[in-house]
């Protein structure tokens, strides 16, 4: 059985061609720059050294999307679109509507809609991802994984924030959390690695990337995790602040004439890794300019390596104890200095790292804590592509 997975920006569709019988991936690629004069769409096919690339103008996502599938059965991917069973929707919000996977409906692209203000630059592309779809591919099925749903599971004192209750009822102002579905995927594997009772495991999965959250995973389900209403609190990211003093909101928008739209893009656009070091969102690059000598790209990496320690502390107790540790996403699954550095100083936590096996781990699966170490320490590749694929078949399964 053949699943699209389908990842909708707002000016680009990342998408992946899936062979269900053995969950591989047949072709990949990106189609993007979407409403800009030239766009371009590129895909990966399994099994070949060959990259297709294409420039030309893709005025809309419908435009897109049918040239990704013309290019398929140019390419003899698939014969004819029809093949393909179901389509599965990375989708972000979903408020607390779900809290798993669900087949697309009217119902569910109204919720989308409902939740847009909460995720104003998810949602909308979401929703035009989804009817994209319903227009090029009439009566094939749908499913939708939420970016959120996987921790709906989190108790009220987690995920309330301690301000007038009523904001809550008014504006449904909470903590949703995001990367649901690379919290899973690592945390079902690290459980699997662990080889314990799921109920008794206590695992704290990082997700490392441009955007980064950390989760607090008791007996399977998720307890706590750093992002909150938005993606924006938390850990330190690229171009994003994580937490910070909301007075600081306050003193400089009095600062920029009352201007919050200012504050708001420098919290999100140009603060993180980027806004420390001058030099770059890019992890790749903040590391090389420390190495030339550059002191603010060396205070980046030191602020985020300590409020990741700060934060695997917070969570080891709000669990009562940790069993494993996970890092994934480009810059988990990478950089070995953050994963020694932020574990650095936690032996009393019972972590013990096997440092030299560390700097040997990119992208792959590894244990790099020694034999003796009560806490495990995890590099788990992530794979939300995957999980969206499963719960497509699952739903079709179903229906
Ligand atoms: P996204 O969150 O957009 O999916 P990724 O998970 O690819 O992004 O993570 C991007 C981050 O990972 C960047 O900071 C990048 O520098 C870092 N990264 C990715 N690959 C490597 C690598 N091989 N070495 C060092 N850093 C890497």
């Amino acid at each position: 059985m053949k699943v699209l997975v389908i990842n909708c920006g707002s000016s680009s569709i990342k998408y992946q061609l899936f062979e269900m019988s053995n969950e591989s991936v047949i072709a990949k690629g990106l189609a993007e720059k979407i409403g800009l004069s030239e766009g371009c769409i590129d895909l990966k096919i399994t099994g070949t050294e060959k990259k297709i690339e294409v420039t030309l103008p893709l005025p809309n996502h419908s435009v897109a999307l049918n040239k990704v599938m013309e290019l398929m059965t140019d390419n003899g991917v698939i014969k004819d679109k029809s093949e393909i069973k179901a389509i599965g929707h990375r989708l972000v919000h979903a408020g607390e509507y779900y809290n798993g996977s669900v087949p697309i409906t009217d119902d569910v692209i109204a919720r989308l809609v409902e939740c847009s203000d909460l995720a104003p630059l998810h949602n909308p592309p979401n929703i035009l991802g989804v009817k994209t779809c319903l227009e090029l591919f009439p009566g094939t099925f749908m499913s939708g994984t939420f970016d959120t749903a996987y921790h709906q599971t989190m108790p009220d004192y987690s995920y309330m924030y301690p301000i007038s209750y009523e904001y809550y009822d008014k504006y449904k102002v909470r903590r949703y959390g995001f990367h649901g579905s690379s919290h899973y995927f690592v945390a079902e594997r690290a459980i699997e690695l662990l080889g314990k009772k799921r109920e008794d495991t206590k695992i704290i999965t990082c997700h490392l990337g441009n955007g980064c959250s950390i989760a607090a995973v008791k007996g399977g389900k998720s307890l706590d995790t750093s992002m909150g209403l938005t993606p924006l609190e938390g850990i330190v990211m690229g171009t994003r602040s994580g937490d910070v003093d909301p007075g600081i909101i306050f003193y400089l928008a009095e600062k920029h004439n009352g201007d919050l739209k200012a504050v708001n893009n420098m919290l999100n656009k140009n603060s993180g890794l980027k806004g420390v070091s001058g030099v770059s969102n890019d992890m790749r690059d903040v590391r090389a300019a420390r190495d030339a000598g550059n002191k603010k790209a060396e205070l980046a990496l030191n602020i985020f390596k300590y409020r990741l320690k700060k934060y695997i502390g917070s969570y080891a107790a709000a669990m009562g104890g940790v069993d494993a540790i996970v890092f994934t996403g480009g810059i988990g699954e990478n950089v070995w200095e953050v994963r020694e550095d932020s574990l650095k100083g936690l032996e009393f936590m019972g972590i013990e790292m096997n440092t030299e096996l560390d700097k040997t781990v990119f992208s792959k699966e590894a244990v790099i804590s020694t034999p003796a170490s009560k806490v495990k320490v995890f590099v788990i590749p992530t794979n939300e592509e995957l999980v969206i694929a499963r719960d497509a078949k699952r739903l079709y399964e179903k229906k």
